[in-house]
């Protein structure tokens, strides 16, 4: 039988729990804080307190569970949530009602060209994203206005070499940079990460030249990236280069500073990428 004492003591000593809430993205600032947390946890958790990180995973296709995220990085997220479970944290990936394929697929009601109206809406731009906007911000937006309560503390990975960044973050109280407590550096938390060996392999792919953990189907995704949905995902892969051919799309072309079409990617990938490093060819 549950002890009720026990509960209601307990809840009156803990009346002035908080919350610890970290946005993660799996990066190596953000995976470093969340570490050096664990690391001095006396100094920061009190009894009753509750660590939550949250990470907005965008979906290409949440009905067949197609994640946007490049495959070996988001193994990387599940498998890193399972550490901080075991740390006792609570980890939430938060999705949204939407997909890619939503947004690509919705009809243009409203617009400042009258003529787009009614067409298809097509790949994302790049700096004006609907993805961002609508798969990636809204949950977790939406998760903070629901769930962050007066007194919770909000950390964010930002390193003591980041000046601006960290000013901007000041401006909102709750906001607190671990990295800047602890005096660490960008390349401090990356070392962080691989002492527990939990860096991302985004600063592995393409052969550590460049690192991007956004969606695969971004208007900035290398090319390295879509070898790696063509070969782990071929239908996949195949749906995304197919969708060119839709009729009547307002944004037409997955890359609009880009020459090359997905078709012609596809091709390069096909028949190309063993006669040339691919790493020549985006260079
Ligand atoms: S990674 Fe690219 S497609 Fe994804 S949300 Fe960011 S800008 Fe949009």
């Amino acid at each position: 039988m549950v002890n009720q004492t026990l509960i209601n003591n307990s809840s009156s000593s803990y009346s002035n729990s908080k919350k610890h809430i970290f946005a993660w993205s799996g990066g190596k600032d953000s995976t470093a804080s969340i570490i050096l947390f664990h690391e001095h946890e006396q100094e920061w958790l009190n009894p009753g307190d509750e660590v939550v990180i949250i990470f907005g995973e965008v979906m290409f296709d949440k009905k067949r569970n197609i994640s946007g995220h490049n495959p070996d990085i988001i193994e990387y997220i599940y498998e890193t949530k399972k550490i901080f479970e075991s740390w006792g944290y609570t980890v939430l990936i938060l999705r949204s009602d939407k997909d890619f394929l939503d947004v690509f697929h919705h009809k243009l009601t409203r617009s400042k060209d009258p003529s787009r109206i009614g067409m298809t809406y097509g790949f994302p731009l790049s700096g004006l994203c609907a993805i961002k906007r609508d798969c990636k911000f809204k949950p977790i937006e939406k998760w903070k206005k629901d769930n962050i309560k007066p007194g919770d503390r909000y950390y964010v990975g930002i390193a003591i070499d980041e000046p601006k960044r960290l000013e901007s973050m000041k401006k909102d109280a709750k906001n607190v940079s671990i990295l800047e407590k602890y005096n660490y550096t960008e390349a401090d938390a990356r070392a962080l990460c691989e002492k527990y060996n939990m860096l991302s392999p985004q600063y592995s792919l393409n052969s550590g030249k460049q690192s991007r953990d956004g969606c695969w189907f971004c208007p900035n995704a290398k090319l390295c990236e879509h070898a790696a949905i063509k070969e782990r995902m071929p239908e996949v892969w195949k749906q995304y280069v197919e969708l060119e051919n839709t009729p009547n799309l307002s944004l037409q072309h997955w890359n609009p500073y880009a020459k090359e079409t997905l078709h012609d990617r596809d091709e390069y990938l096909t028949y190309g990428y063993r006669q040339m490093n691919i790493f020549d060819y985006i260079a």
